[in-house]
């Protein structure tokens, strides 16, 4: 425990740190005008919202696939003018360390695999994007983040929220608190699903059910908008369909306690539609609804102030973000030691849900 916390810390502190450094500190870009992306999983994800994206970039193109799905390789190809010296399956994705084609390997995969093809990402020498949750256990986020360090690349992890412009309002105000102290912060994200069906996240070890698909927004959330890491926590799960939640929760509820008395209240639900982050301060409140969406993000607070800035493709801003801070040398905005945050606080969760207990976490 001492160790969770400890972790927390200094990678606060460090990440800090990093923030104040001058600009003039770093490399001038750019060697190349666009950074070559590889998309490893073709699901969902992939298909709909990253490739798409990727054709809106200005830092970055889609120039690779990773897939154990033959009949998907030429739908790619034709699609995206994908060469076949850039197809690699599971199986000979080392191969691409000698493609100068590829810049960054883009993990979309199931988060149980999370770690295994992260690492050997990082092992073929490119830059390292990992889609969130980071991975199934602090244990796993470590090992990605060595691997990482071990081959002098780069790890981002997918929080697209962090790149979205009124979300950083809500960064920027737990800094400059417009609103006075933060006492309460709200994050619940949930779904009305009659029937989740048979998939990845259903399943204990691949997915590991709502807590852990977004669980990580309504943690993350909890976390930028005091802009203080959790000292305590309570979890509890219930589940009143036995039957369909044979592996994972249906509901999660986690009450974080921050430094100086403040409480943060997270919610996720198969039971119920809803999408809100909202702080309560000493001279007001302000909150976001929905704060966790493609598009539509968007909110108000108790003097009138609209939170309504409106960017066209947040996957395109966060890809571009990642690649330009590549390309500049900058530290990236969602680093893996932010993502392993979130994992060390889900299991936190899951730790008090099995004992009944407060886990402390100083
Ligand atoms: P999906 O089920 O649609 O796609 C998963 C892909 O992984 C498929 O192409 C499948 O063939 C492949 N795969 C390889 N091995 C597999 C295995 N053993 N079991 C199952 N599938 C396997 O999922 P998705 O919605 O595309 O999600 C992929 C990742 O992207 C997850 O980490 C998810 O959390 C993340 N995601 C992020 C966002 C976001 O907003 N940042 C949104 C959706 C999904």
């Amino acid at each position: 425990m001492q160790k969770r916390r400890t972790f927390i810390k200094q990678t606060g502190i460090l990440l800090a740190g990093i923030g104040l450094w001058p600009h003039y500190a770093f490399k001038k870009r750019p060697l190349k005008e666009k950074l070559g992306v590889c998309l490893v999983g073709l699901g969902n994800y992939s298909t709909n919202l990253l490739a798409p994206a990727l054709q809106l970039t200005q830092y970055c193109e889609l120039r690779g696939i990773v897939t154990g799905t033959p009949s998907k390789i030429p739908i790619w190809q034709k699609r995206y003018g994908i060469p076949d010296k850039n197809v690699y399956n599971y199986q000979n994705m080392d191969r691409m360390a000698d493609n100068p084609d590829i810049d960054i390997i883009y993990i979309v995969l199931p988060t149980g695999l999370h770690a295994l093809y992260a690492i050997k990402a990082a092992n073929t020498g490119k830059h390292v994007w990992c889609e969130k949750p980071m991975a199934k256990s602090a244990k796993e986020c470590q090992a990605i983040i060595d691997a990482c360090i071990q081959n002098n690349v780069t790890l981002s992890i997918g929080y697209r929220m962090q790149h979205e412009p009124n979300t950083k309002k809500i960064i920027e105000w737990s800094k400059t608190l417009p609103y006075g102290k933060i006492k309460k912060v709200k994050a619940h994200v949930g779904f009305k699903i009659t029937n989740p069906g048979n998939t990845w996240r259903m399943d204990k070890e691949l997915g590991g059910g709502l807590l852990y698909d977004v669980g990580v927004y309504c943690i993350n959330a909890l976390r930028y908008t005091f802009g203080e890491e959790p000292i305590a926590v309570m979890g509890k799960h219930e589940n009143t369909r036995p039957e369909v939640y044979k592996e994972v929760p249906e509901t999660s509820i986690f009450e974080f306690d921050f430094p100086n008395g403040s409480i943060g209240d997270g919610k996720t639900t198969a039971t119920q539609s809803v999408n809100l982050l909202h702080a309560d301060c000493e001279k007001g409140w302000y909150e976001l609804e929905p704060f966790q969406a493609y598009n539509g993000v968007q909110g108000r607070s108790s003097d009138g102030t609209l939170l309504n800035t409106y960017i066209e493709n947040q996957q395109a801003r966060q890809m571009d973000d990642d690649a330009l801070a590549i390309m500049e040398n900058r530290p990236m905005m969602v680093p893996g030691e932010e993502g392993m945050k979130d994992i060390v606080l889900l299991e936190a969760i899951n730790e008090s849900a099995e004992t009944g207990k407060k886990v402390m976490l100083s």
